[in-house]
Order: structure tokens, then C-alpha cells, then sequence
């Protein structure tokens, strides 16, 4: 099982080369300092380890893990930790780098950090499981902590996971520090939205750029490649507003259905057999891949999976007229410009996946003030937070005749360059770095 799905079409086969030609692209446009470029080029700190788990049976497994704090020019580096037997470093760099922008565009004061386990969680019991995330804690600690580095969930971890972490770090530091992880459960400090939020956050991004996307208004029909928290929580929402969902997959096959699927049906489907796929009903076609609903007819195609979902050999093949990217990475650099030439909008990972992290913000602050905040409060700094961003990059990608893509980097790079300068020796102008290469001056700053 692999994580990268990355065709031989494709120009640049590395996810973590791939991640950072976005940013140099938006900087070359932006005329970035080269200073800061050669900043964000290199993660500020990367600790591998070797996990040992004992497993029940007594013997002993090894597991790589990796954490990487991309850059913190802006707060206390901040990512989760995803188990996947396919995680690699580059993947993680990819991953972190991708989090350093996220925080940026939806301007919340953190850095970008993630972490791995290289690693099949289906393969492991509760209590390995449990030891793993103990591992986890115990070999990375000196690298997070609340106002350091602060970890969450992603690919196969969840709530229980983070408690797990939190409390093993609690057992080290002799006192609970709930502000260490977000993503935690309710009873251990977590917040009631947290699970939905990515899914709530592509939701409100969506809203906030209708007129842009030309959705139409009702019975738009969309397929969603991810079946997980987001997408089943994106599904939900997307549904209750009017829209169709034809295409359901996940990571063992999809369905398709052109009036439309019962959501309850499907997940119940899945809870009993496993697969999305495994749902039966009138008019409903059985697809032999997720990757098969990359094609299909609809308007509003979303990438809840994994990363290099859409890609050289594929791209061409999207009929939608929008795709929402809920995974980190779904669509290559050349499925993106194929994208464009074909005239699909794409909101892009950094803008539409960011309400998890927006509601990890507001746990973190919660466990920081040893207050409570109420589900309206957190739904309000999430509702407030994705629309101003989602405004801002909307405004960028026009006065710069960028894509949303392009633009979103351009709002993340504005933020990062003026906080990176701020403590550079390079002469200042007040707030805005003047210090640039002959030829950058006249860029477009905001
Ligand atoms: N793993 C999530 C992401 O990729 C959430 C990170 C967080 O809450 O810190 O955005």
C-alpha cells in the first residue's frame, strides 16, 4: 500500500520537491526575498527515531518514526502525527511544509510541524497501539511541548490516540499539560467540533467562495474520494444544503449512483462490511476504485484520501468544474496545471483543510487558559476565521490573475516574509521588508 499514487507523467516524482514549487512559484511572482525563500527551503529541526514495540505476543517490532518542525517564524510549530505503513521523511517534510502554509493563510500564530509512524495501525491491537503512541511521546519529547511543538491527529490517529500522548507526556513532565496535543477528547480537554472541523472548515470555505466556483445553487452533484472524518463529515453538511452526493469511495473500492446516495445506507455499510463499496441499492453502480470516481459526472469533485490523487495521467479525465481539496496534496503540480488548462477551479489543501487546525487553536487556548469554550464559540472563530481567509485569498488570486492556489501561497508567503524579516538584520522599511533583489521592487505586496 503506498501513499504516493504519483504517475510516471508526472515532472516531479518527489512530494516534498512537488510541495515546494508551489512556494517558490507564488515567491517568484511575489518577488519574495531571496533570503526567505532559502528559509522555508529547509525544515528548522527533523528527529528520527526508532520505535520498539512489544507486541502482545512478546516479540519485538521496530518501527520508523519521524518529527519535523518546518518553520516557526510565526508561533509554536503545529501538525499531527499520522500511522501509515507507506510514511517516509520526505513525505513528512511535504506534510510540514504544507502546515507552515496552512496556519499562514488562515493567520493563526503557528508554525508548521507533522509526524509518522511507519506503520499498519490495522495490524495492531489496542494495547500495541497504545505502546505505540507511548513510544511516540517518549522518543519525540524533547522536541514538543505546548509552547514549542504541538501535535494532533491526521491519517489513522484520533482522539484516543492524542489522550494516549498527552498522558504519557503528562507522566513525564509529573503533572497533566493538556496544551501539548490538541485533538484530544472531550472528557480528556478536547472540544466537541474537532472531528468535524475539517470537514466543517472545506465546508465554509466553499460557501464563502460560491460565486467564484458558479456551483450551481441547488441539487449540484458531487463525488468524494475519502469517506473518513472529513469527507463523511463534509458529506453531511454538503447534503444538507442541497447538493447531490453521487460518488462515494474509500481506500477499498466506491459507489456511484447519478440520483443520488443515502448517506446512512452507505455508512452502515461500511461499519458492517468494510468498504464504502460494499453498499447496495437501486441504481447504484459498483466502481472497482476510488480512483475510478477521478472522472465521473459531477460537479463538485472533493479529495478526502491521501495525497497524488489526481495526477499527469489522470487529470484530464476530470469532468467536475471544481475540485475541493480536503487531503494534503491530492493533486500534483502537472495535474494542476492540466486542471487550469481545462478550466476546473481548484480550492486548494492549504485554504480548504484548514478548519482542523482553526479548532485545534481553539483547544489550545482553552487548555492554556484552563477555561471552557462552548461549542458556539469555537463554531464562530471557525466560521470567522475560514471566511476571512477564504475572502483574502479570493481577493489575492484577483489582483494577482492568480489561481486560488497561487494565491494562497502568495497570502501564507506575505505573512512568513514579514515575520522572517522581522528579526533579519537586512534593512527594514517599518513593517515591510524593502531589502530585495534589484528587479523584486515593484512585485505586488499587500
Ligand atoms: N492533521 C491536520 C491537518 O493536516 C490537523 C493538524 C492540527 O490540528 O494541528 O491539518
Amino acid at each position: 500500500m503506498a501513499t504516493s499514487k504519483r504517475n510516471p507523467r508526472d515532472a516531479v516524482p518527489d512530494l516534498f520537491d512537488a510541495a515546494f514549487l508551489h512556494v517558490r512559484q507564488a515567491a517568484e511572482r511575489l518577488g519574495t526575498h531571496p533570503e526567505v525563500l532559502q528559509t522555508l527551503h529547509y525544515p528548522k529541526e527533523t528527529l528520527a527515531a526508532n520505535l520498539l514495540l512489544r507486541r502482545d505476543d512478546a516479540s519485538l517490532a521496530t518501527h520508523k518514526a519521524w518529527r519535523c518542525r518546518y518553520n516557526d517564524a510565526l508561533g509554536p510549530t503545529k501538525g499531527g502525527i499520522r500511522f501509515h505503513p507507506a510514511s517516509n521523511l520526505r513525505e513528512v517534510m511535504a506534510l510540514a511544509l504544507w502546515m507552515t502554509c496552512k496556519c499562514a493563510v488562515v493567520d493563526i500564530p503557528y508554525g508548521g510541524a507533522k509526524g509518522a509512524v511507519c506503520v499498519d495501525p490495522h495490524a495492531l491491537s489496542d494495547t500495541e497501539l497504545q505502546r505505540l503512541a507511548h513510544a511516540y511521546v517518549h522518543a519525540f519529547a524533547r522536541m514538543i511541548g505546548p509552547e514549542r511543538d504541538i501535535p494532533a491527529p491526521d491519517v489513522a490517529t484520533d482522539a484516543r490516540t492524542m489522550a494516549w500522548m498527552a498522558d504519557e507526556y503528562a507522566r513525564g513532565l509529573g503533572r497533566p499539560e493538556p496544551a501539548v496535543i490538541t485533538g484530544k477528547p472531550v472528557a480528556y480537554g478536547g472540544l466537541a467540533g474537532r472531528s468535524g472541523a475539517t470537514g466543517m472548515g472545506g465546508f465554509l470555505v466553499l460557501r464563502a467562495l460560491a460565486r467564484r466556483l458558479d456551483l450551481p445553487r441547488k441539487d449540484a452533484s458531487v463525488s468524494i474520494i475519502g469517506f473518513g472524518n472529513a469527507g463523511g463529515a463534509l458529506a453531511d453538511l454538503l447534503h444538507g444544503d442541497g447538493y447531490r452526493i453521487v460518488g462515494l469511495g474509500d481506500s477499498k473500492g466506491a459507489v456511484f449512483a447519478p440520483a443520488g446516495l443515502d448517506l446512512d445506507g452507505v455508512r452502515e455499510a461500511k461499519r458492517a462490511h468494510g468498504s464504502v463499496a460494499d453498499y447496495t441499492g437501486k441504481g447504484v453502480r459498483r466502481l472497482r476504485s476510488a480512483d475510478a470516481l477521478v472522472g465521473s459526472d459531477c460537479d463538485l469533485l472533493v479529495l478526502a484520501a491521501l495525497q497524488d490523487e489526481v495526477h499527469a495521467g489522470n487529470a484530464d479525465e476530470v469532468r467536475a468544474r471544481a475540485v475541493l481539496e480536503i487531503a494534503n496534496g491530492p493533486v500534483t503540480p502537472d495535474a494542476d496545471a492540466i486542471l487550469a488548462r481545462n478550466g476546473v477551479e481548484v480550492v486548494p489543501d492549504i485554504l480548504a483543510n484548514a478548519g482542523g487546525v482553526v479548532v485545534s487553536y481553539c483547544e489550545w487556548l482553552q487548555n492554556r487558559s484552563r477555561d471552557a469554550w462552548s461549542g458556539e464559540r469555537v463554531q464562530s472563530r471557525l466560521e470567522d476565521t475560514m471566511r476571512a481567509a477564504a475572502r483574502r485569498v479570493d481577493d489575492t488570486a484577483q489582483e494577482l490573475d492568480a489561481s486560488l492556489r497561487q494565491a494562497a501561497y502568495a497570502v501564507a508567503l506575505r505573512r512568513l516574509e514579514a515575520a522572517i524579516l522581522a528579526t533579519s538584520p537586512l534593512p527594514t522599511n517599518g513593517d515591510s521588508p524593502s531589502a530585495r533583489p534589484a528587479g523584486a521592487q515593484g512585485a505586488a505586496r499587500g
